[in-house]
C-alpha cells in the first residue's frame, strides 16, 4: 500500500517550480520596468512587448462631474450597456448586460459593432432616454494604440475574441459607422478608454491619491499616471497637468522570452492550445480565463503520475476547460482542515468519493496555483509603485479573481509590501464596476473641459 505522507512529498517536489522565492520575483520586477521603459521609449517602442499605450486621460475627475451618460463595456465575459447620472458624489444607473455569441466573437467585425448598435439601440429606446445626442464613453478593454481621446486602434485580439476587419483600425470610427448604418439613435462618443483606465478613473473620483488602476478578471492589466517627460511617444500639448494615464498592457509581458526563467510545462501547454499563441504569456499565468485551467493541467498530471485519486481522478480533469477558476477560489474557501466546498467542487466533477487527503492535495495545489499569480501580480504592483516613487499610492483593483478569491488581496498585499523601496506605501482598493462608471467619468471630464 502507498504511504499517503510520501505522496505529498512527491506532491510538493512536483509544485516546487510554482512557488517563486523573492529573488525571482525581484527578478521579475526588474524585468518588467526593463519592458515599460523599452515601451515609453520612441527608438524602441515599436518592437517593446509591454506598449504602455497613452491614454490620452490627463485629468482625474475631482467629484464635480455630472450629468446624463451612456457607458458601454466591452471587454471580457459580458458587454454592457449603461446609462450613468452623475451629480454631487452621487450616481445612478440603468445597465444591461447583453451576450455576445461566440459566432460574433469569431465572425467579421462589421457583425460585432452591428450587434453593438443593435443593443445600444434596444437600451436607448427601452429606457426612454430624452438627451439627445447623448455623450457616450466606450470602454474597449483590449490593447488599442491611441491617436486621441476618440481614437483607438486594436493592436491585437485577445481573450477569445477573434473578429476579422478590426486589427489596425479605429473602434470608434467601426462603431460610429455601426451607428450611422442604423440612423435611429443620436450618440456623441467623448472618449474610448481601457478597464484599466476606468477602474482608476472610478477610484480617484472619491480618492486622490489613486494613482494605478489594475485589472485581475478575464485578462490582466494595469494603468497608472506617468509623468509626461517619461513619456517619449507623447505626441500632445505639454500643458498642465504635466501627466498622462499610461496603458501599460502588461498581459503581454514575458511575449519576447523575459519570463523563460518561471514558465512552466504548464504555462507551454495552455499557451500552445490558446487563440493566441505566444502572446500575452503574463497573462496566461494570472488571469482569470487561465488560471484554472493551470490548476486543472497539474490536477491531471499529478492524477496521471498516480500522486492523486489514486491514479484515477474524474475524467473532468483531462478536459481541457472543464475546472473553472472559480473552483479554486472555492476549494480554498474551506476552513483549513475542512473539505466541504471542495468536496463540492469534486462531485461537481463526477467524483463522489474523494478521501480526505485527495482533499487535502487538491487544495495544496490550488494554493500553489493561485500564490504563485497573487505574487507575479504582486510583482507588477510593486514594479510600478518603484517606478512612480510617490510617497503614497492608492492602487484601484476590479475583477472577479481579485474579487472572489478568499485570499489573493492578502497575498498580494504582504509580497507587494516585501518587494517595494524602503518609504514608500500603498493600499489596494477594490474599485468596483471601474469600466461602466470609469467610461462615464472620462466622458464628464471631456465634456467639463470642453
Ligand atoms: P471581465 O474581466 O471579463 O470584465 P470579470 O472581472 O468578472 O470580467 O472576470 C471574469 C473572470 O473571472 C473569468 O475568467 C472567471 O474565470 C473568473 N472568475 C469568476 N468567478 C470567479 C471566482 N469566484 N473566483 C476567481 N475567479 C473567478
Amino acid at each position: 500500500l502507498e504511504n499517503p505522507k510520501s505522496n505529498r512529498d512527491e506532491i510538493e517536489e512536483r509544485c516546487a517550480e510554482l512557488i517563486l522565492s523573492d529573488e525571482q520575483l525581484r527578478e521579475v520586477c526588474q524585468r518588467l520596468l526593463v519592458e515599460i521603459n523599452r515601451g515609453l521609449n520612441k527608438d524602441t517602442n515599436k518592437e517593446a512587448t509591454v506598449k504602455c499605450f497613452p491614454t490620452y486621460v490627463r485629468e482625474l475627475p475631482n467629484g464635480e462631474e455630472c450629468g446624463k451618460f451612456l457607458a458601454l463595456d466591452l471587454g471580457g465575459t459580458n458587454f454592457r450597456v449603461l446609462l450613468i447620472d452623475l451629480g454631487p458624489h452621487v450616481f445612478h444607473m440603468e445597465s444591461k448586460i447583453f451576450a455576445v455569441p461566440q459566432s460574433v466573437m469569431l465572425g467579421p467585425g462589421t457583425g460585432l459593432f452591428d450587434h453593438i448598435a443593435e443593443c445600444l439601440a434596444t437600451f436607448m429606446h427601452e429606457n426612454q432616454v430624452d438627451v439627445s445626442p447623448l455623450p457616450l464613453g466606450f470602454t474597449f478593454s483590449f490593447p488599442c494604440s491611441q491617436e486621441g481621446l476618440t481614437k483607438a486602434r486594436l493592436a491585437t485580439w485577445t481573450k477569445g475574441f477573434k473578429c476579422s476587419g478590426v486589427e489596425g483600425e479605429d473602434v470608434v470610427k467601426l462603431l460610429q459607422e455601426a451607428i450611422a448604418r442604423r440612423g435611429d439613435i443620436k450618440i456623441d462618443v467623448m472618449a474610448v478608454l481601457n478597464d484599466t483606465t476606468g477602474t482608476l478613473m472610478a477610484c480617484a473620483w472619491k480618492n486622490p491619491a489613486c494613482r494605478i488602476g489594475l485589472i485581475l478578471g478575464t485578462g490582466i492589466n494595469a494603468c497608472y499616471v506617468e509623468r509626461l517627460e517619461n513619456v517619449q511617444l507623447w505626441d500632445g500639448d505639454h500643458d498642465d497637468p504635466k501627466q498622462v494615464v499610461i496603458n501599460t498592457e502588461l498581459g503581454a509581458f514575458g511575449d519576447n522570452g523575459t519570463l523563460e526563467f518561471i514558465r512552466t510545462e504548464y504555462d507551454r501547454t495552455i499557451d500552445q492550445h490558446s487563440l493566441n499563441p505566444g502572446r500575452q504569456l503574463f497573462e496566461k499565468m494570472i488571469s482569470g480565463m487561465y488560471m484554472g485551467e493551470v490548476t486543472r493541467l497539474v490536477l491531471a498530471q499529478l492524477t496521471r503520475e498516480g500522486l492523486l485519486f489514486d491514479g484515477m481522478g474524474p475524467e473532468t480533469l483531462f478536459e481541457p476547460g472543464q475546472f473553472f477558476t472559480k473552483y479554486v477560489s472555492e476549494i480554498e474557501s474551506d476552513k483549513k482542515g475542512e473539505y466541504t466546498c471542495c468536496r463540492q467542487v469534486l462531485e461537481e466533477l463526477g467524483y463522489d468519493d474523494a478521501s480526505d487527503e485527495d482533499c487535502a492535495n487538491v487544495r495544496f495545489i490550488c494554493e500553489a496555483v493561485s500564490r504563485r499569480a497573487a505574487h507575479i501580480a504582486a510583482a507588477a504592483v510593486a514594479c510600478l509603485l518603484n517606478k512612480m516613487g510617490q510617497k503614497h499610492v492608492t492602487v484601484a483593483v476590479d475583477g472577479s479573481l481579485y474579487r472572489f478569491h478568499p485570499h489573493f488581496h492578502d497575498l498580494m498585499v504582504e509580497k507587494i509590501r516585501q518587494l517595494i523601496n524602503p518609504g514608500l506605501t500603498f493600499d489596494l482598493m477594490l474599485s468596483e464596476d471601474g469600466s461602466g462608471r470609469g467610461a462615464a467619468l472620462v466622458a464628464a471630464v471631456a465634456v467639463r473641459i470642453g
